[in-house]
């Protein structure tokens, strides 16, 4: 553990000291943050009433919007002197969510890092191949801020230049892969068909930016050898850090000194009971320059207070299995792209690349899977594409109790991803 008097410290003791930072934010907020303020009043909250955490679900979520409307620096609760850096969504015709961290911010952040990389089974004798892109994106600087501070050996490769990234697995000799688990998966293929499985010495995967299912894991485990675990984060919030996987696998573990997290009905704002699946809410409880309360992630998972067979006393969440904006409603039914990525990931004869297109035809919406075979010879034999589309299209309807059309397309003829995958085409409406 990265620290270890905190990562397993006693519950009563880690909820005393989440209590204590509420507060602080409590008065950091209404002494040096005017919009999020201006939120807690609207509701009808004084600065001498601050409640307990157990009371949090009284007051106001924030969200998205708020970081839209108050674009750039309108939530900064710092003077601008003392914001050493800022990073930001990928927002283009949207305005972006802008994030900034002050020295202290930036330090916790650093720490944080090194927490699920540690988590991950990773040490300061490690290299550390980095595709995540850097720039704006929390990912790459993140990441690479983190293990620098565990003395790990870093290779800033971004992501792109496949060719190379391979070249440099071969000559250098990485041992830590970071980046998104499309992109891994992208690698993994790549690495697969180039035959250097046996050359390559990488032994763990941090992947994160987006979320991926256990069936996705273990096909860039096979192709690569590796163990792939997952971290979660976002730039509102602070980037990567909030939470990743210990070696147990069985959820990621929530940084609970520096985050309180709730999971809500994302239809009624209710909070739910442990173990429920819902919307991550999280409110911060030491970020200086960015203070939020009960900010809606719109993240879909559950979470667990078990202790963990590691040690850690933090609580976990579940990989999230979706964004409640993504959830799509087909003829009434909720459907998360990894549902049915967690079907296709266990096919035979079919790669992992995929693509969602749903229409409106009539007054019915329909869901088209398009998805690629690993062998083009099969679109030859029609028995043959049946039988893999009837298998396909059964599965599906068995989980969702949907039908579906499936399209099996060439091998290489799905869109492939550098940085996060978008893997939908809603074309509903158009
Ligand atoms: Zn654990």
């Amino acid at each position: 553990m990265w620290q270890p008097e905190i990562e397993a410290m006693g519950r009563d003791a880690l909820r005393y000291l989440q209590e204590d930072r509420f507060r602080q934010v409590w008065a950091h907020i209404w002494d040096d943050a005017p919009v999020q303020r201006g939120l807690l009043r609207d509701a009808g909250a004084e600065r001498g009433d601050a409640p307990s955490l157990d009371g949090i679900s009284k007051l106001p979520f924030t969200d998205k919007k708020a970081f839209t409307e108050h674009y750039p620096f309108g939530l900064f609760a710092v003077p601008r002197e003392k914001v050493i850096r800022l990073h930001s969504t990928s927002g283009t015709t949207n305005k972006p969510s802008m994030g900034g961290y002050t020295v202290s911010d930036m330090q916790n952040w650093k720490d944080l890092i090194a927490r699920i990389c540690a988590a991950a089974g990773v040490t300061g004798g490690d290299t550390a191949q980095v595709a995540f892109g850097y720039g704006m994106f929390t990912g790459g600087f993140g990441l690479h801020q983190g293990l620098e501070q565990m003395g790990v050996t870093i290779l800033p490769m971004s992501s792109g230049q496949t060719e190379k990234q391979l070249m440099m697995m071969r000559d250098i000799g990485p041992t830590v892969l970071v980046s998104t688990p499309s992109y891994a998966l992208y690698l993994s293929e790549a690495v697969r068909e180039a035959g250097i499985k046996g050359e390559i010495k990488l032994r763990v995967g941090l992947f994160g930016g987006e979320g991926h299912t256990p069936e996705m894991a273990a096909k860039i485990e096979e192709n690569l050898g590796i163990t792939a675990t997952s971290n979660y984060g976002l730039c509102e919030l602070g980037g990567p850090g909030l939470s990743g996987e210990c070696l147990e696998r069985k959820g990621l573990h929530i940084a609970e000194d520096h985050y309180y997290c709730e999971i809500i009905d994302s239809e009624t704002g209710e909070v739910l009971p442990e173990g429920e699946t819902g919307e991550l809410v999280v409110t911060s409880l030491t970020r200086e320059a960015l203070p939020l309360i009960r900010y809606r992630t719109k993240d879909i998972t559950r979470l667990t207070y078990e202790p963990c067979a590691c040690g850690r006393t933090h609580a976990r969440m579940a990989p999230v299995i979706g964004r409640s904006d993504d959830m799509l409603i087909i003829r009434g039914v909720n459907v998360f792209p990894s549902q049915i990525e967690s079907v296709l990931i266990r096919q035979e004869h079919i790669g992992p690349h995929y693509m969602l297109v749903v229409r409106r035809e009539g007054v019915t919406d329909t869901l088209e899977v398009q998805v690629e075979l690993v062998d083009g010879s099969v679109l030859e034999s029609f028995p043959m594409l049946e039988q893999i589309q009837g298998s396909i299209r059964e599965q599906i309807r068995n989980i969702l109790g949907l039908t579906v059309k499936v399209t099996l397309v060439a091998p290489q003829s799905v869109e492939r991803f550098m940085g996060k995958a978008r893997r939908v085409k809603d074309e509903r409406g158009k």
